[in-house]
């Protein structure tokens, strides 16, 4: 049966039922009508039967045959006296009084009633009414006939609409597999099935099928754009390594030239080794492969070591860093070292792109099911339009500004906080400053 579609497959089964059923309601229809047909028909003997005997006893002319009823007369010893005779009944049958008896003879049926009065002369006499079955057979055997002259039409004409409605109820599953079979050959994932939204299973599928190739089709273009990037990003200090290097091999001679060479090499080599270790960090989240080493961590003293370990270098710049605490606990349940990782990142970020002789305010408070960390600056700002990309990876809203960055780290950042059921949330303005706030889960 694999060879038929599912439309065919379909019709022939709706087809089959039909047959079933069609056949068996006629079937119960003739039975049903045979046996309505005999009891009308019984009850209509013993009535006829009845109205002669009460025509004889006042003295009234009757009919041998009414309302398909023979009637006979015999004598008290049961000898036939006169009536109309149904072909081929057995005249001599024994007599029974008042009831209704079926009798076969020659493949016929008949159904006689019997009954005896006494005529006004005193005479005795039994009365006789008798209906063959040949009536209500031809009956049957009309709607038998009818019945199957409509029977193969009626099947016909809802094979025909069945298979129509299938047809049609199969459009879209035709549409989803010619959209699969195109995305197989042209590698085309832009490619949607394109139903309008509906209700139905079928419109409901292809819509979810449509939605996940949207998603498929951008994870890809973020896939490519993100090797794009990295190589980009991979690309110019290794440009640089390899001209500083040629360099000392040609004028290797002068020591002076070839420190600041081997110095540049040096930047560059620990450029290239961060964002290896970068990649590396988004390679095993993508992969599913980070897990948190979870542990109590005294996190007002780690961001007070941070705050120190980075007032140095903000000293350059003449920014001063202050930290309050509002925690009312000190320890929390996170992984030390990602958790340092983020809160540097943003203090970092916060230098960086902070103003000369400004100052970066920390903060960290509770709230509701969240510790929360707040880090303030008074630099320059990021643009309304800007606010969202700045969590993608390699974006950067200048990207000539800096030397050392890559765009990767408020990526990574919101990957962490995202890592310990959390969220992040930036407000800037352009030329006034910048507050990332990191809503990290008590877990
Ligand atoms: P980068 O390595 O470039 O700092 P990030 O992912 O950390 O990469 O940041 C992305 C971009 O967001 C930065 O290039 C910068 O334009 C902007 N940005 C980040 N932090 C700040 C800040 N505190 N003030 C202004 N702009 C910022």
């Amino acid at each position: 049966m694999s060879f038929l579609n599912i439309k065919t497959k379909l019709t022939l089964w709706y087809t089959f039922f039909m047959v079933v059923l069609v056949g068996g309601i006629l079937g119960i229809l003739v039975e049903f009508t045979d046996m309505t047909l005999l009891t009308n028909q019984k009850s209509q003997l013993v009535e006829v039967v009845e109205d002669v005997i009460e025509d004889i006893e006042e003295g009234d002319d009757f009919d041998n045959f009414d309302d398909g009823v023979y009637i006979l007369l015999y004598n008290e010893n049961g000898e036939y006296l006169t009536g109309s005779l149904p072909f081929n009944f057995p005249i001599q049958y024994p007599f029974k009084l008042g009831q209704v008896q079926e009798i076969k003879e020659k493949d016929r049926g008949f159904y006689i009633y019997d009954k005896k009065i006494i005529t006004e002369g005193g005479e005795k006499i039994w009365i006789r009414g008798v209906f063959s079955d040949i009536q209500i057979n031809q009956l049957t055997q009309t709607i038998v006939t009818g019945a199957f002259l409509i029977l193969p039409i009626l099947v016909i004409l809802s094979t025909v609409i069945g298979y129509f409605i299938t047809k049609k109820a199969f459009l879209p599953v035709k549409k989803i597999q010619e959209t699969a079979q195109n995305i197989t050959e042209s590698n085309e994932l832009s490619l949607r099935i394109g139903l309008p939204k509906g209700r139905d299973e079928i419109t409901k599928l292809a819509n979810t099928i449509d939605e996940m190739l949207e998603r498929l089709d951008k994870s890809f273009q973020k896939e490519k754009q993100f090797t794009s990037d990295a190589s980009h990003e991979l690309r110019t200090p290794v440009t640089v390594i390899l001209a500083e290097s040629e360099y000392i091999l040609k004028h290797g001679e002068d020591m002076e030239e070839a420190r600041e060479s081997m110095e540049i090499i040096n930047r560059q080599a620990e450029k290239i080794s961060g964002l290896i270790n970068q990649l590396l960090f988004f390679s095993r989240v993508d992969r599913g492969d980070l897990k948190l080493k979870l542990e109590n961590v005294n996190i007002v003293k780690t961001i007070e070591e941070l705050k120190n370990d980075n007032s140095i270098e903000a000293e350059k710049r003449n920014i001063t860093i202050t930290y309050e605490n509002n925690l009312k606990n000190y320890e929390y349940i996170v992984d030390k070292i990602m958790f340092i990782r983020a809160i540097q990142n943003i203090i970092q970020n916060a230098i960086n792109y902070g103003k000369e002789n400004g100052k970066i305010e920390i903060e960290s408070f509770e709230k509701s099911e969240y510790f929360v960390i707040k880090v303030k600056d008074d630099g320059i700002g990021i643009a309304e339009e800007n606010l969202q990309k700045i969590w993608d990876r390699f974006y950067q809203v200048d990207e000539s500004r800096t030397t050392k960055s890559m765009g990767l780290g408020l990526s990574m950042v919101k990957l962490i906080v995202e890592k310990h059921e959390g969220y992040v949330e930036v407000e800037s303005e352009l030329g006034k400053g910048t507050v990332f706030t990191l809503y990290f889960k008590k877990l």
